[in-house]
């Protein structure tokens, strides 16, 4: 237990009580799911707004518990991180990515860029950026297709080590995008000094638009800044056709959300790249 101050222990105790002693139990069980087979990733589709044709696919980690059933990554990412385990499950999410992407490849559908969420404990480890390449190695992937999504939130850690990794990643041709866009605590200076390719706006704010002044004003302004910096622009959450619509009008490239479609196993996601996005 971390003891930070006098308060915050209170605080803590009254968190594990609530919510993270279930979590520890589930803790021995996600060491073993790598072995046991019990992760699997999903793809969402990430469109063109103009043309609705696939240009990406984002990753998300799912993990059949035996007993459970399906736990949300929300249930068990935080605790993978805690306890570091995040570091295999997140190399082994970017192998099954690049192999996914592979696959799709070798039967000839034409290129997408796949879309991986990466934790800040990932990013720590000197040896994250070698691990990428190599996998890319692996796979024989060329580094543009792969995108990394990393939070805003991870510049206030302004570390030696993630700094490196990233401009490393970027140096090799690897993609960069800000998820969640607009909910961190930051400047917007590493946006330069990362020179980043693609900015996703927060589902928050696309669930306000285009009736909410607040919500609509928020994600006019960050497609109106992506646009100045040569960046890519995605929405996230996309649900309803009047929010299409209004991101279409005001330039949103890319877009992404249950409109389109929910995250599919890949079996599903392949015969959606061969068919296209009905719509
Ligand atoms: P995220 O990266 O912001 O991912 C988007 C989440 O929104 C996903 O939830 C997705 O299923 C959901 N979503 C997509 N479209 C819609 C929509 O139209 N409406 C609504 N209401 N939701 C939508 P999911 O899969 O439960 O993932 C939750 C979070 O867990 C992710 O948020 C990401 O932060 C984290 N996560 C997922 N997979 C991984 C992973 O492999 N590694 C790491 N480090 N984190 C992951
Ligand atoms: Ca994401
Ligand atoms: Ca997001
Ligand atoms: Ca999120």
């Amino acid at each position: 237990v971390k003891r930070k101050g006098k308060n915050d222990y209170y605080v803590y105790q009254d968190d594990i009580l609530k919510q993270k002693l279930p979590n520890l139990m589930l803790l021995g069980d996600l060491h073993k799911s790598i072995q046991k087979n019990e992760l699997s990733i999903v793809y969402q589709p990430i469109i063109e707004v103009k043309t609705k044709e696939i240009r990406a696919m984002e990753t998300l980690i799912r993990w059949h518990h035996p007993i459970h059933g399906t736990v949300p990554p929300s249930q068990f990412i935080s605790l993978a991180e805690e306890t570091g385990f995040i570091v295999s499950i997140g190399e082994w999410v970017i192998r099954q990515a690049c192999e996914q992407h592979q696959k799709w490849r070798k039967i000839g559908l034409p290129p997408i860029r796949i879309a991986v969420n990466i934790s800040v404990k990932e990013l720590q480890d000197p040896y994250f950026s070698k691990r990428i390449e190599n996998i890319l190695t692996e796979k024989r992937m060329a580094p543009q297709y792969l995108e990394l999504e990393i939070t805003e939130s991870m510049m206030i850690y302004n570390e030696a080590t993630i700094l490196n990794n990233l401009l490393r990643v970027k140096e090799i041709g690897v993609r960069l995008s800000i998820d969640d866009f607009g909910t961190g605590y930051s400047s917007l200076a590493y946006l330069k000094r990362l020179d980043v390719d693609t900015v996703k706006i927060d589902r928050s704010f696309i669930a306000d638009c285009p009736h909410s002044y607040y919500g609509s004003v928020i994600t006019n302004t960050i497609i109106s800044l992506a646009h100045h910096l040569g960046m890519n622009v995605i929405a996230e959450g996309v649900e309803h056709r009047e929010q299409l619509r209004y991101l279409e009008e005001k330039g949103c490239q890319e877009a992404q959300g249950y409109l389109f479609s929910v995250p599919l196993h890949a079996a599903e996601a392949t015969r959606l790249l061969s068919t296209g996005i009905r719509h």
